[in-house]
């Protein structure tokens, strides 16, 4: 589950279409061992990997805490949709899902619509979304950054009556796998202004507090304790630092020494 209390932190690792088989193996065996020992329970650390990894590394997993996620699926329970993957398929492998991640939405082309259908059928397997949410450099530099922010949540949770499970993640994309994250001061403006005000809005003050909100875009090791501290950010979002064990559980222990 998502953290239950307030001060507690989730790091989730995406390993895009990275890593075959053995290579995936190899990667969460490493990060586990690393992270043995260490006093990491307190923090949410999901890794997660691409489809064909994801119940080999259940069993790497096992006995651990950390979590798998996966990194997409299908609006559907079953049927004529070669290709898809249902997240009545992932039952007992994975506990959270990512929704929305921008190269869905700007490489394959997911709509906000789409988005909203995924949510739903992640919820009904009771499992948990990650929605991730963010503009484009065109957009911000046209000053939209808030009207699609605004409307991606607004779309996404659509219908949606009840949200506890789910966290977001607001991942401006012209920081992704860029090198360049944005400012905390940006990524705040954004999560309190426009994610928490919209959470508001469509449910209330509480919800909009307790749901936990991440920040992804470039973080690293060297980076991440400006975004860590803050009541705004319950965690972060990684790609690239996800697919090096030493550097991933570098950012975990970061976070830990964040905990409130
Ligand atoms: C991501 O893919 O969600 C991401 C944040 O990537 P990176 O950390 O490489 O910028």
């Amino acid at each position: 589950m998502v953290p239950e209390k307030a001060g507690q932190l989730m790091v989730i690792g995406n390993w895009k279409m990275n890593t075959n088989v053995p290579e995936g193996i190899k990667l969460a065996s490493k990060i586990r061992e690393l992270l043995s020992g260490k006093a990491y329970h307190e923090i949410e650390v999901v890794l997660c990997p691409p489809f064909t990894s994801i119940a080999h590394i259940s069993d790497v997993l096992s006995g651990s805490d950390l979590k798998l996620g996966a990194q997409n699926v299908f609006y559907e329970k079953e049927g004529p949709f070669t290709g898809e993957i249902s997240a009545r398929m992932l039952l007992g492998l994975c506990q959270f899902v990512i929704i929305g991640h921008s190269e869905r939405r700007h490489v394959i082309g997911e709509s906000n619509l789409d988005l909203n259908a995924k949510i739903k059928e992640v919820f009904s397997q009771d499992m948990n979304p990650i929605l991730c949410v963010g503009e484009t450099s065109e957009e911000r530099d046209s000053g939209l950054t808030n009207v699609v922010v605004k409307e991606q949540i607004r779309q996404a949770l659509d219908g949606v009556e009840d949200i506890n499970g789910l966290a977001i993640a607001y991942e401006p994309v012209w920081a992704i796998g860029t090198g360049v994250p944005a400012s905390f001061a940006q990524v705040e403006d954004v999560i309190e202004s426009v994610i928490r005000g919209e959470l508001a809005t469509c449910y209330d003050d509480v919800i909009s507090r307790i749901t936990p909100v991440l920040y992804g875009g470039s973080v690293s090791s060297s980076n991440v304790a400006e975004f860590l501290g803050h009541s705004s950010i319950q965690g972060t979002l990684l790609g690239g630092a996800s697919l090096d064990a030493c550097e991933f559980v570098k950012i975990v222990d970061e976070t830990a020494s964040h905990l409130q």
